[in-house]
């Protein structure tokens, strides 16, 4: 039997997810809540169920599962609340603002024995896929380098996002993901976070950010948001012992030079304004393969296809809670990072 679902805040997101419940092979939407009645009315206009409160929520015995699609500054109450009624939640990312905060809503789970995860729908994203097939495949060799970024020029959206006091800026919009996946691509310990913050368009909240993390084994990555960027960056760019990949961005498919011998014969030099090279001129295909590699296949929905198993006890959730604590563990960092205007060492790793 499909499991039941409430969305408390009935926005951009939370419309996503009781769309996503009305269609969906494995749940199905009971009702909806939100505390501006516009956004109630528009439920009761599209033939969806409105909670009179969200006490009647945490009063009704027959729900499986509450989603949490509120501000950030409002999920903690939503969540611990949820959980001590007796649901399982679902909370959007980024989870909490403070550790302390994160915690309390996983004592919540444990102390009423159910089950919480947060949406990190990115982890579905074919680029992020397509550059962990690589690494998995071991087609380039070991990891050396991974830049992942995500550019707009439009500034931060003009909402809550712009407001520190409701969880804004883009650390806690975008970076959230792009550090959830980074974490997945390379599972080792982080010893050095460096963070930039960027206040272009606005000095409340950060509208862009720049962080370099390093790993145990030396390892290094950049994560990279930007909201006022007229030219594209690359979205992934990788480099590893055997070869290199990239992905211009979203529609694109993943581009490989896979290096077959390391020396080479004769050098043609590039020509530049000084003069030429030959230390910085490209390969030719004597000692590169270059080819592309087809996106991965994937379905956003096997978020709510897990989430329904691990209710169950059948498969352990994907989106792990100690997962979602590492990446909110980065992301203080990054603002630390940024006020001391220093790199932070960790010589045991987090
Ligand atoms: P939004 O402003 O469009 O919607 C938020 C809704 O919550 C509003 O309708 C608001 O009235 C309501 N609300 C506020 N406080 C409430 C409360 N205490 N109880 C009930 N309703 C309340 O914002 P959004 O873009 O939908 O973002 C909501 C959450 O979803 C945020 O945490 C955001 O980071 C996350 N989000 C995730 C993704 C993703 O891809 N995973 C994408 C967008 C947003």
């Amino acid at each position: 039997m499909k499991k039941s679902v409430v969305v408390v805040g009935y926005g951009g997101q939370g419309g996503w997810h009781a769309n996503h419940a009305l269609k969906s092979d494995v749940v199905t939407l009971k009702g909806i809540y939100d505390i501006k009645e516009e956004r109630n009315q528009a439920a009761r206009d599209a033939g969806i169920f409105v909670y009179d409160s969200f006490e009647a929520i945490l009063a009704d015995k027959d729900i499986d599962i509450v989603v949490c699609a509120t501000p950030n500054d409002a999920h903690l109450d939503i969540v611990v609340r949820s959980l001590l009624s007796g649901k399982n939640v679902v909370c959007e990312k980024p989870v909490a603002l403070s550790l302390e905060d994160f915690d309390a809503m996983c004592d919540a789970a444990k102390q009423a024995g159910k089950l919480f995860t947060v949406h990190q729908n990115r982890r579905w994203d074919v680029d992020f896929l397509a550059i962990k097939s690589i690494i998995e495949s071991g087609a380039i060799g070991e990891t050396i380098n991974i830049e992942s970024r995500v550019h707009g020029s439009r500034g931060i959206p003009s909402d809550w996002r712009c407001h520190k006091q409701y969880g804004g800026g883009m650390v806690l919009d975008w970076g959230v993901h792009l550090i959830d996946q980074m974490l997945q691509l390379i599972p080792e310990k982080i010893t050095k976070v460096y963070c930039e913050l960027n206040n272009i368009t606005t000095d409340e909240v950060d509208d862009g950010m720049h962080l370099m993390l390093t790993f145990e084994s030396g390892k290094r990555a950049t994560v990279e948001v930007g909201t006022y960027n007229f030219i594209y960056m690359p979205r992934f760019y990788m480099q590893c012992k055997t070869g290199s990949t990239l992905i211009e961005d979203w529609q694109k498919k993943c581009k490989i030079a896979k290096m077959k011998a390391w020396n080479e014969k004769e050098v043609m030099p590039v020509q530049t304004a000084a003069g030429i090279t030959k230390t910085m001129a490209p390969r030719d295909e004597i000692t590169l393969d270059t080819y592309e590699i087809e996106r991965p296949v994937s379905d956003v929905h096997d978020f709510y296809r897990n989430l329904v198993k691990a209710i169950d006890g059948v498969e352990a959730p994907i989106v792990k809670q100690a997962e979602v604590r590492r990446v909110l563990q980065v992301m203080l960092a990054c603002f630390e990072s940024h006020e001391k205007n220093q790199a932070l060492i960790f010589p045991e790793g987090f």
